[in-house]
């Protein structure tokens, strides 16, 4: 999110409706003025006192170097701010300039006269001040604000302006080592682009053990947040200020959104699956699943599948002491889940199989490019009643030798970008606060994917 930068005469309510907006939606606050009491170590009266108002007006300008280099605050400023152009340009430059436009008589009888030297000067002179600076602060506005008195309106009213700033300018990532790769723009833009005036979503590569570097850029320059691939699910844990259940359940984390500094961390992988298999007409309660894999993104599907009403889970792997690992660690999610693990061999899987509702390959067997050999035997597809659906987490090629056979057996299939749109998805409505109508959207992002082809 870019900043909010709050303008008006002194006595408008500029920092007390700033601070309590700010901290209502979640942002960071700063007042200038505090900031160059702070700096200077005295008041903004003794400031006047040793150096005239030129001095403090050198002053006000250096704050407003530092201030308007960050991003995702609310930023109250003095009252003379606008008197130098150098200023309204970087602040209009670094977010949305809002007026605070309060009636002159409400300001003369609400002003605090002690440690604001202008206000001195009486009723007439602060009258003069007020037209004198008028034009200027209605020329840097890019919105007002009527504060009629009514603080709690007045507040509300900026909270909405602050959401509608970070929604029309979400500032997104994905982070990763490699990442040139990633899909991620091409499948969250298409669906951030109907909430958000001016959303960007960058490639960012962050080798492991730079977290802090990027965390500092997160927290310092707006980004609304980010998605994590390789090598960063796990190394994130101890940045963030919250985690969902199914990120710690996981102990990996797919998806940052940061709440005015606070980083809280999400985990869509497994929902991201389960939700896909909405497409199919099937969903995870008591289905009986056999999962082929116990890396990663098995894992995710296990552990959500358990915690999300799978009736029985097997899994099979290549290591079956890892399959036995992660069967137990989803019995451990849902104690009334059944579970059984082993190896991959034909007679493993096709058992597996015979009672089976679906069967999932979270294995890179079959995948372009992985330099993994393909299935050699199919034929535990045979075992599969004829109600089973077959899903492969892989979406290169689009169908997998796996689901050319499955399909020629009659059986529903699915690749995994369904899985991968999901998962976008769910982390969009975590990006935009919001629910979202998960299949049109996964329609438009699959139609989107296809244009580029
Ligand atoms: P991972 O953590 O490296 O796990 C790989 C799994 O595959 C392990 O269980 C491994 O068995 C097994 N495996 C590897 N090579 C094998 C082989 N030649 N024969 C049999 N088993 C083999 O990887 P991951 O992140 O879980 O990814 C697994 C697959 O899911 C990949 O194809 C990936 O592209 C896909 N994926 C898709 C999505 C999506 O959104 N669609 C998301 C994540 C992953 P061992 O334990 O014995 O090593």
């Amino acid at each position: 999110m870019r900043n909010i930068v709050l303008i008006g005469m002194m006595g408008c309510g500029k920092s007390t409706i700033g601070y309590q907006a700010a901290k209502q939606a979640g942002c960071p606050f700063v007042d200038l003025d505090t900031e160059i009491e702070k700096d200077a170590g005295c008041s903004i009266s003794e400031i006047f006192s040793a150096e005239g108002e030129a001095g403090f007006r050198e002053r006000e300008a250096r704050m407003v170097r530092r201030w308007a280099g960050r991003a995702g605050t609310v930023i109250s400023t003095g009252g003379g701010v606008v008197l130098r152009p150098e200023n309204v340009e970087r602040l209009r430059q670094s977010g949305t300039v809002v007026f605070i436009d309060r009636p002159l008589g409400d300001i003369l009888a609400m002003a605090d006269t002690g440690n604001r030297p202008l206000l001195k000067q009486g009723p007439e002179g602060v009258r003069a001040l007020y037209e004198s600076r008028l034009p200027l602060y209605r020329k840097a506005a890019d919105q007002v604000l009527e504060n009629t008195g009514r603080r709690g309106e007045a507040v509300r009213e900026l909270v909405r302006l602050i959401e509608r700033e970070r929604r029309d300018h979400l500032r997104l990532a994905v982070i990763g080592d490699p990442v040139a790769h990633s899909l991620s723009p091409e499948i969250h833009l298409p669906v951030l682009e109907l909430y958000s005036r001016d959303p960007a979503y960058i490639k960012v590569e962050v080798p492991r053990g730079s977290l802090s570097d990027w965390v500092y850029r997160v927290r310092t320059t707006g980004v609304d947040g980010f998605n994590l691939t390789m090598p960063h699910k796990q190394d994130i844990f101890p940045f963030l200020e919250e985690i969902d259940d199914a990120a710690r359940a996981l102990g990996a984390v797919n998806t940052v959104v940061n709440r005015g500094g606070r980083l809280i961390g999400y985990n869509t992988d497994g929902d991201g699956f389960y939700q896909s298999l909405s497409r199919l007409g099937r969903t995870a309660t008591g289905a009986r699943m056999v999962l082929l894999g116990a890396g990663g993104a098995a894992q995710a599907l296990a552990v959500r599948g358990a915690q999300r009403g799978l009736g029985r889970l097997t899994v099979l792997n290549r290591s079956p002491e890892k399959a036995a690992a992660l069967a137990e660690r989803a019995r451990a999610a849902n104690p009334a889940l059944e579970t059984e693990s082993g190896g991959l061999s034909q007679p493993e899987i096709r058992a597996a199989c015979e009672t089976a509702d679906l069967l999932v390959n979270a294995t890179p067997k079959g995948m372009e490019g992985a330099g993994e050999p393909d299935w050699q035997d199919l034929s535990f597809l045979e075992a599969l009643p004829q109600t089973a659906v077959v899903c492969d987490l892989i979406y290169r090629p689009a169908e997998t030798r796996l689901l050319q056979a499955a399909a020629a057996r009659g059986l529903k299939t699915q690749n995994g970008l369904w899985m991968l749109i999901y998962q976008a998805i769910l982390a969009d409505e975590y990006y935009l606060g919001h629910s979202l109508d998960r299949d049109d959207m996964a329609d438009r992002v699959f139609g989107r994917l296809q244009d580029k082809e």
